[in-house]
Formats: structure tokens, C-alpha cells, sequence
């Protein structure tokens, strides 16, 4: 569908996509980059933040499904796309034929996949071992298995090709005990491992802010900090340099003066304690703004305005302090006069982590890049 009528919009700024990506590629000069887009780019919608990346010197993209991989090769890039999950052993076949990289997380998987592959493609697929260092999720955990996994690819390497091999952190935001024994298991079991890859990588966002640039991995995997979020439960200092990407604006829609006592959406949960102007915003949960940020504060020419009663599906109402016009900008996220909302602030509030706030904003909102980097 196409929305030509819907005033919300996120801005996306791709030259702050730009220089978060420096800030991380200068703390790590030897190291590749590979930018996390999946879920849209976290909400950015993909195609604004795969431009500037690759510009910036991004090594390539990682998403979750090969779907989100086959999206970015229609937009013309063929930098490497790495898929982090455990992808469905027949999309193995697209993956080979758009050279995607798949991400290997047992010797059975790869067994398994291995029927869905064509020996008379010259291109191959290329896997990443994962490693289970404490995450719990995908991946092996044994030396036994990482090297049976290898000698699997080499036995059928007409078909499949080691390109790469990983692990992924639990509490890297944290940076605390359990944090640094996966590391150690990481190590040791990268170690152990006997043959070269050609990518070896373990850090994510919260990781490649804490450590210097090493030799032990050659590529790392940014995400939240690109979009200027903090990776870190407690903010640090570092992350004051990184600026935040995705603005969220809607409009005033209707505005009234009610009286005392007057109630307020569904459930009528919100009387009016005096006469006071009431307007009405063209955003609601459908568009990704939570029910639950009923009480929130929204920006109106500098001014917070509470939204009282409950969010609908596509409006929501705010107290303000004077009778604005229909179409005035009102900011979810974003500045507004010498006022700010951070994403980090919302997801305070709604009890979350601003990755879901981000990647909750729906595709009826537009993403519209601005600060443009060009292709
Ligand atoms: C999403 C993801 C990342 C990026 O994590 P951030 O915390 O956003 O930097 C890295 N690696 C894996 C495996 C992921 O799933």
C-alpha cells in the first residue's frame, strides 16, 4: 500500500548513521564491519541505512531470515549479507544462488542442508560456524562438533564453503562476570579450533564499545550504537559521541476545549480536572506507539504534553496549553524547541529496551531519510 495521507513519519538521518559508524570503525581500524539490518534496520527501514553504511566502509549486513537478505540484494548491493539465525534448511538454495551467507549452528543443520545445494553452481554457500559460548540460543559447544562441522564442509566442498565463524554475547550490556567467561570460552574454543577462517568475529555493539581493537577477531557485528542507541543497561560516557538516527513525528489532527470533568477515550480512564484544550494526534499502538504510554509526555513547539487516556490504534490525545492548529508537528521521538525525547526514554517508561520501541514502529509510518548521504 501506498500511504500518501499519513502524517507520521520517521526521519531518518543518515549522515548520524554515518558518523556512529566511524566512531565504532576508528575504535576497531583493523577489524570489518558488518552492520546489523535486520527487522527493517531496527525499525530505520533498510534501504536509508544500508546506503550510508556501505559508504561509511561497512564490510557488509547481518539479518535474521535469508527473506531480509534476498530485500537488500534487489537493492543492488552485493557486499557480504550474513543471516544470524538458524535459517530453514531449503532456503539454503536461494542463499547459494544469491550468495547469501548462512549462519551454521549444528553438524546436523549442515547435513541437513546439504540436499537443498547445487554442485554445478560455481557459487558455493558460504556458512558461519556458530559457537555457543553461553548465549543459549544457536551454535555448538563442543571442539568435537566444530571440527566435525569443518570436515563436513570439506567433504562436500563442491557445495559448501567456511567463510566464517562467531558467537554472541548474553551480557555484553552488562559487562559483568558472565560476560567475560563467555569470552574465555570463546577464546578457547576458537583456539582449539585448528583451521584459519577467514572471519572470526564476537563482538556486537555493547562488546566493541568495551574492548579495544584486538588481534584475536578480525570483524565485528554492529547494531544498536549505529542508531545511536546505548547498547548498555547503565549509559556510559563513550556513548554521548553517538547520535541518535530516528526522529518520529505526527500531527495534530482535531483540538477542542473541554470542560470539567470531560472523559477521555476508551475506558474513560482520563477526566478532566479544569477546562483545558484536548488534542487529538494521528498515531496510535498500530503505528508501533504503545498502549502503554498512556501518562507518556509528547513534544509540541518546545512543550511537553502529557497523553491522557488511553491509546487507540490510530489516535491518541494530549493535554496542551493553547489552541494550536490542525497539521502543528507534534515529536514522539526526537527535539523539539530546546526539549528532547530520547527512545531510551520511552522504553524507560513502557518497562522495555529501545530495540522494541524501535522495531515495533509499524510499515504505515514512511521512513524518510534526511541529512542525506548519496549512494
Ligand atoms: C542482533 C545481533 C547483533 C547486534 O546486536 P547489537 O546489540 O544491536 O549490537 C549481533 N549479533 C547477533 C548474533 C545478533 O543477533
Amino acid at each position: 500500500m501506498k500511504f500518501d495521507f499519513i502524517p507520521s513519519k520517521a526521519l531518518i538521518d543518515q549522515r548520524a548513521i554515518y558518523d556512529n559508524f566511524k566512531l565504532v570503525q576508528n575504535l576497531h581500524p583493523k577489524k570489518k564491519i558488518f552492520v546489523a539490518v535486520k527487522a527493517d534496520a531496527y525499525g530505520h527501514g533498510v534501504r536509508e541505512v544500508c546506503a550510508p553504511v556501505i559508504k561509511a566502509g561497512a564490510a557488509g549486513f547481518c539479518v535474521a531470515y535469508v527473506d531480509e537478505a534476498r530485500e537488500i540484494r534487489g537493492f543492488g548491493f552485493n557486499n557480504l549479507i550474513l543471516v544470524l539465525g538458524a535459517s530453514e534448511a531449503k532456503s539454503a538454495a536461494i542463499a547459494q544462488k544469491e550468495d547469501i551467507s548462512l549462519t551454521a549452528p549444528s553438524l546436523a543443520w549442515l547435513q541437513e542442508v546439504v540436499k537443498y545445494l547445487d554442485s554445478t553452481n560455481p557459487n558455493k554457500l558460504k556458512v558461519h560456524l556458530a559457537i555457543d559460548s553461553g548465549m543459549g540460543r544457536i551454535g555448538m559447544t563442543r571442539i568435537e562438533e566444530l571440527e566435525q562441522a569443518f570436515q563436513f564442509v570439506q567433504d562436500n566442498s563442491d557445495k559448501i564453503e567456511l567463510e566464517g565463524m562467531f558467537t554472541h554475547f548474553a551480557t555484553a550490556d552488562a559487562d559483568d562476570e558472565y560476560y567475560h567467561e563467555q569470552q574465555k570460552r570463546f577464546k578457547l574454543l576458537a583456539k582449539g579450533f585448528k583451521q584459519k577462517v577467514k572471519y572470526l568475529h564476537c563482538e556486537n555493539s555493547a562488546s566493541s564499545l568495551l574492548e579495544e581493537d584486538d588481534d584475536f577477531t578480525n570483524s565485528l557485528r554492529l547494531g544498536v550504537a549505529l542508531y545511536g542507541i546505548s547498547p548498555f543497561i547503565k549509559p556510559q560516557k563513550l556513548e554521548q559521541k553517538f547520535k541518535p538516527v530516528l526522529s518520529l513525528e505526527s500531527q495534530i489532527s482535531f483540538i477542542k476545549k473541554v470542560s470539567k470533568g470531560t472523559k477521555i477515550s476508551y475506558g474513560a480512564t482520563y477526566t478532566a480536572p479544569q477546562d483545558e484544550y484536548i488534542a487529538t494526534v494521528s498515531i496510535g499502538y498500530a503505528d508501533g506507539w504503545l498502549r502503554r504510554m498512556q501518562g507518556f509526555n509528547l513534544l509540541v513547539e518546545g512543550e511537553f504534553c502529557p497523553i491522557v487516556g488511553r491509546v487507540t490504534m490510530d489516535q491518541l490525545m494530549i493535554k496542551v496549553s493553547k489552541c494550536y492548529s490542525i497539521g502543528t508537528k507534534v515529536t514522539l521521538i526526537g527535539n523539539s524547541g530546546s526539549k528532547k525525547i530520547s527512545a531510551e526514554e520511552a522504553a524507560d517508561f513502557a518497562k522495555t529496551i529501545p530495540y522494541e520501541i524501535l522495531t515495533t514502529i509499524s510499515r504505515r509510518v514512511p521512513r524518510i531519510a534526511v541529512n542525506k548521504i548519496e549512494e
